[in-house]
């Protein structure tokens, strides 16, 4: 999977030594590296300024969709979600060390999370107990409670890909999901025998490139209100931190049975549940799950995002507090 012998050199990143890719993207790659001047691993995000003219890359190099769109990247956009970064200091969010620019790419130097993707992984094949799945949602819940009430982030694209773990984690019970969608098991993955007691390390949030400011930390006033701002602006600033707790709600829903609350092959079809937040406890896979985490779930997976939980609400569920499991509390 791993491209070792095809990793490219980037003007600007002489004091790095890439070692793997570990993310891609349409528009920047992710790659585990070592800084020469330290010796530290950390992980550079590469995000290309604008892309290459057909002319200057030869047609050939690029996929269909660039010669559709070519695109210059904000940035603002990019300035943005470094000074989110720069802001955050909590060890449920992924760190930035530092960030440089050269005249093709700005490089975003992170700490680096070693277990990657692997969350994602994890989801394809295995479902979580609810010890487990309270373990990693709540690391994740501080991270968003840190955003929401002590920055005035809103995070914007809560979703696995974005969840990392600090290293390998080592999953005490691994058993595998059909899903109530799946045709025929393609899937099977392999599993590795449950370890005893497990080792799952932090699960950090990352990924800035769609947060937003919600209000100003110097005056603690909701950015942009002014007394001039009309009501539905306030209105939408009140509830735009409800977005990242219907993500919350899909992730744990997601953790507890294996397989995405919403999910279609149309993505009509898809939208259409969505908007309706039609979504169901099917059985037999949520038989055995709590009362208590379904009801968590019913709180946070509604429509109307002033009946939603907000992360305080949530964490102050029954199901949150139960015994045993809690996280390190955050430092
Ligand atoms: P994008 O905006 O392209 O989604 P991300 O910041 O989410 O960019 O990074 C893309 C992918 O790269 C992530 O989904 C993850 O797999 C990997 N990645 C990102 N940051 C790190 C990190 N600090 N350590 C390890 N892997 C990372
Ligand atoms: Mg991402």
């Amino acid at each position: 999977r791993e491209q070792k012998n095809k990793l490219p050199t980037y003007k600007g990143l002489e004091n790095f030594k890439l070692l793997d890719k570990m993310g891609d993207g349409a528009f920047s790659n992710v790659y585990k590296a070592i800084d020469l001047t330290t010796g530290d691993k950390v992980a550079v995000k590469v995000v290309r300024k604008f892309e290459l003219n057909a002319s200057q890359a030869g047609e050939k190099h690029l996929s269909p969709q660039f010669k559709k769109k070519p695109r210059v990247t904000e940035r603002a956009n990019i300035l943005k979600e470094v000074q989110i970064m720069k802001g955050t200091n909590h060890p449920s969010i992924v760190r930035l060390i530092s960030f440089s620019e050269s005249p093709e790419h700005y490089f975003l130097i992170m700490e680096l999370m070693e277990g990657g993707e692997l969350f994602h992984q994890i989801v394809k094949l295995t479902y979580f107990s609810e010890n487990l799945a309270r373990h990693v949602i709540l690391q994740v819940a501080h991270g968003i409670r840190y955003l929401h009430e002590e920055r005035g982030v809103v995070h914007r694209d809560i979703k696995p890909e974005n969840l990392l773990f600090d290293r390998i984690p080592i999953i005490p019970s691994k058993r595998p999901v059909q899903r109530p969608y799946d045709e025929e098991k393609e899937d099977e993955g392999e599993f590795v025998p449950g370890v005893g007691g497990g080792g799952i390390g932090r699960i950090k949030i990352a990924d800035f490139g769609l947060s937003k400011v919600i209000w100003n930390e110097e005056t603690m006033t909701p950015c942009g209100t002014v007394g001039y701002t009309a009501p539905e602006i306030v209105k939408d600033e009140r509830y735009s931190r409800s977005v990242d707790m219907w993500a919350l709600g899909c992730v744990l829903y997601t953790l507890l049975c294996g397989f995405p609350p919403f999910y279609d092959e149309s993505i009509n079809v898809l939208t259409e549940k969505v908007a309706r937040g039609y979504y169901t406890f099917l059985s037999p896979w949520w038989d055995d799950i709590s009362h208590s985490a379904k009801d968590l779930i019913q709180h946070l997976l509604c429509v109307d995002p002033a009946q939603r939980y907000t992360i305080d609400e949530f964490l102050a569920h029954p199901w949150c507090n139960a015994s045993p499991a809690l996280p390190p509390p955050p430092t």
